[in-house]
């Protein structure tokens, strides 16, 4: 689940994590009628899940509140084309208007999971900001990496020495070591994938402030936090929402070939195999264990709710579920909804042959293949 700057700010003042002060968030233009700003510049700050605003004219800065009208009716519900967002951008529905800040310095911090050694590690560079994907490249020796202890956290003497290696000044050593505690506690507490601060700032009055947030906590975690639960999903279009809540795994792609399978890996494997074949697959799909009549028939109705399909694949393994099971289970879904594009069928595993009988003298149009490489060739080629 990915929160947006504001949300993810919320947590960090719920974990002492000092940010700039908040004059409200812009959902509609009227919204404006009743805002009380009390001390400008502030800086008025495009709510989208995308790195790279500030490039790409998404935080502007406002002296006055006609400059914020302005700069409101110019970002509100246009589309923001940033480095990371691809040539269609996205939809600004909302904005953050914040109090400006006299910064002094910017640095990066994040604590993100290493897989490598199963641990949390906060990644520090004393240089942050809007090129860090630069400083990576260009200064890799200005990153600094620390790995935290997940029961203990991060100890102080830690804290102190990340404090000394990002030059923090001397005045702000203890509230920097404070910071860091808060931050790695925050990132734990709500089993975060990702707490990201760039740029963390020195102001000219000497006080440290998160200036922007970007959080991404484990969606597996949710049950128990309640709170994020409630929150929008801004990352998912209106098919995942629907696939999520019958318990299908579902991410909406560009091309044209849906996909059904059952195994994340296999799911993975098949779509690499598309577009090996010249095609691009409409989604990955993966059905699930199960693979039962109703799984099959709902995962038939969602890839078909997308009207880019014009070929279907269905790549199921039989292992703990046999392949004459699953064929009944095809023939019958393929019965309940009225599929009006082709379907190709790969089925592998325990009793292929009889599954494959099966879809022969079902009396529906099946084009079977035997291996995987065959069905994405098929598949592509009917989907032209
Ligand atoms: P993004 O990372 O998407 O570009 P940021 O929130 O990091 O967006 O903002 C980009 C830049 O805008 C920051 O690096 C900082 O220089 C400036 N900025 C953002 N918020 C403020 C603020 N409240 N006061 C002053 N400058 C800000
Ligand atoms: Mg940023």
């Amino acid at each position: 689940m990915k929160l947006v700057e504001y949300e993810g700010k919320v947590l960090f003042e719920k974990y002492g994590i000092p940010v700039a002060k908040k004059y409200g968030v812009i959902k509609e233009i009227s919204d404006l009628d009743n805002f009380l700003i009390d001390e400008y510049p502030v800086v008025v700050k495009a709510q989208v899940l995308t790195g790279g605003r500030g490039k790409a004219g998404g935080v502007k800065l406002a002296n006055s509140f006609d400059e914020v009208k302005e700069i409101v009716k110019k970002i509100l519900k246009s589309r923001l084309v940033t480095h990371q967002t691809g040539p269609d951008g996205v939809i600004v529905d909302e904005i953050l208007i914040e109090k400006a800040s006299d910064i002094e310095r910017e640095m990066y911090i994040s604590v993100i999971m290493d897989r490598k050694i199963s641990s949390p590690v906060i990644i520090a560079s004393k240089e942050g900001g809007m090129s860090i994907e630069d400083l990576a490249k260009e200064k890799p020796n200005l990153i600094i990496k620390l790995p935290v202890d997940v029961e203990a956290g991060i100890f102080d003497w830690q804290a102190r020495k990340l404090a000394y290696d990002l030059e923090i000044p001397k005045e702000l050593f203890c509230d920097f070591v404070q910071f860091a505690k808060n931050l790695v506690k925050l990132f734990i507490e709500y089993d975060a994938n990702l707490v990201e601060i760039n740029p963390l700032i020195i102001t000219k009055e000497n006080r440290l402030i998160a200036l922007d947030s970007k959080v991404i906590i484990d969606d597996n975690s949710l049950f128990r936090h309640k709170d994020i639960v409630e929150l929008p999903d801004r990352d998912s279009n209106d098919l995942e929402k629907e696939a999520k809540k019958i318990g299908i795994n579902y991410i909406g792609l560009d091309g044209n070939v849906g996909c059904m399978v059952n195994g994340a890996g296999l799911a993975m494997a098949t779509l690499d195999t598309i577009k090996l074949a010249g095609g691009n697959a409409a989604n990955f799909l993966d059905v699930g264990g199960g693979a039962n009549v109703e799984q099959i028939t709902n995962a038939f109705k969602i890839i078909l709710k997308d009207k880019k399909v014009k070929a279907i694949l269905v790549n199921i393994f039989g292992g703990i579920m046999k392949c004459d099971n699953i064929a009944k289970g095809i023939v019958e879904a393929a019965k309940n909804v009225s599929i009006n594009v082709p379907i190709v069928v790969r089925l592998e595993g325990t009793n292929v042959d009889e599954g494959k009988k099966i879809l022969e003298s079902s009396g529906l149009k099946f084009y079977q293949a035997n291996t995987l490489w065959k069905a994405c060739q098929k598949a592509v080629e009917l989907a032209k």
